[in-house]
């Protein structure tokens, strides 16, 4: 069965072919600018140049509509008609505590997902958008949800409650929620394939080091814990975001620099932290790094703050699942970059964490970097959304077609 894999932003949508015989991309892409002057679309068939097609996409049913076509050209296609599509797997950030699992799309489900829009203001409406569109351009096509925040709801209230007044949990939702899922859930999946031994059996701490950052503790196959909370926000130090501080010091930042408390969460904490905040170079470690080399200090203090901030939650997560079996790395800082791997994993061998100068020296590559006597192995694994998105879809829709 094929499966169109789509990922809708607010102005832009991401997608991808696959094959699900054999788990091979046949296209991706990226439409941007959507419903804003210059509106470009950028295609890729697997193994072909990029078709780069520059027009007026008003909407996200006309952007849709463009990669339907690019998608059926006899030069850059893939398709001879649309009806080759099995099914579409959407990529929806906030299903709230409504769905534990992907879910076959119906009006019940996009009304669950509109209530959800308060949680997620910014990911649910363009989401929902893109589902609405596909569903009117291809309307004999099953759709599936595919949710962030699934994979995270088999959490424990003890570990998913703030401790603040019960109401507002009952009134506002207000509870942790995380977020990653697919990819913590895609990577837990790896690790137990390459350690070859049952998911059910094992405790694996899973590390998604990318611009955004999140950690899991996951149980046989289900998460027990994550770093991630009621936003995107929590946790983890990130490129631009804070992950964790003490929630006074928003009042306190406001009041002695004369904004609200909504400039300070939306713009200083989520945009001008993290390692872009404390470096003051760039949210990119690769800059960052090239910089701390050099001799920036404050570039060398974000690296540490980030290392020891993903090792703090590795020791939490430890006691949480009492004791792992596995640490994975994955995401754009847990694929790429050697010296951080080897940061965080420094001085954990009482542990039992011991990690291998030679295997970790490597990218992007399914393997394991530990030493062969490492009580806990360490993993690298590349994340692959788009797949799981898609296992998930023919797991519901079948593979009938
Ligand atoms: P996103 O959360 O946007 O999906 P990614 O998972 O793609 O982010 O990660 C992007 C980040 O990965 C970049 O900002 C960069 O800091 C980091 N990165 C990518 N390649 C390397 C590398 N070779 N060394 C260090 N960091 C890298």
């Amino acid at each position: 069965m094929k499966v169109l894999v789509v990922n809708c932003g607010s102005s832009s949508l991401k997608y991808q072919v696959l094959e699900m015989d054999d788990s091979s991309l046949l296209a991706k892409g990226l439409v941007e600018r959507i419903g804003i002057e210059g509106s470009v679309l950028n295609h890729e068939k697997t193994g072909h140049d990029k078709y780069v097609l520059e027009t007026p996409m008003q909407n996200h049913k006309e952007a849709i509509g463009h990669v339907l076509d690019a998608l059926q050209s006899p030069l850059h296609g893939v398709l001879k008609s649309m009806n080759e599509i099995g099914a579409v797997g959407h990529r929806v950030v906030h299903a709230g505590e409504k769905y534990a699992g992907s879910v076959l799309i119906t009006e019940d489900v996009i009304k669950a997902l509109e209530e959800c829009i308060d949680l997620a203001p910014l990911h649910n409406p363009p989401n929902i958008l893109g589902i609405k569109a596909c569903q009117e351009l291809m309307p004999n096509t099953p759709m599936v949800g595919v949710f962030d925040t699934a994979f995270h709801q088999t959490m424990e209230p003890e570990l998913y409650m703030y401790a603040i007044p019960y109401e507002m949990y009952s009134k506002y939702r207000v509870r942790k929620y995380g977020f990653h899922g697919t990819s913590h859930k895609y990577v837990s999946q790896r690790a137990a394939a390459l350690l070859d031994k049952p998911l059910e059996k094992l405790n694996i701490i899973t590390c998604h080091l990318g611009n955004g950052a999140s950690c899991a503790a996951v149980k046989g196959g289900k998460c027990i814990d994550t770093s991630m909370g009621f936003t995107p926000l929590d946790g983890l130090i990130m490129g631009t975001r804070s992950g964790t501080v003490d929630p006074a010091i928003i009042t306190f930042i406001a009041q002695k620099e004369g904004i609200t408390e909504e400039q300070v969460t939306s713009v200083m904490l989520n945009k001008k932290s993290g390692i872009l905040g404390v470096s003051g170079v760039s949210s990119d470690f690769r800059d960052v790094e090239k910089e701390a080399e050099a001799g920036n200090e404050r570039c060398q203090l974000a690296l540490d703050m980030f290392a020891r901030r993903v090792k703090s939650y590795i020791g939490s997560y430890m006691a949480q699942l009492n004791g792992a079996d596995a640490i994975v790395f994955t995401a754009g800082v847990g694929e790429n970059d050697i010296g951080m791997r080897e940061q965080i994993c420094e001085g954990l061998d009482k542990l039992g964490i011991e990690i291998d100068r030679e295997k970790n020296n490597v990218r992007g590559k399914e393997t394991i970097i530990s030493k062969s006597d490492s009580k806990v192995k360490i993993l690298l694994i590349p994340t692959n959304e788009e797949l799981m998105i898609a296992q998930d879809t023919v797991a519901i829709v079948g593979n009938g077609k």
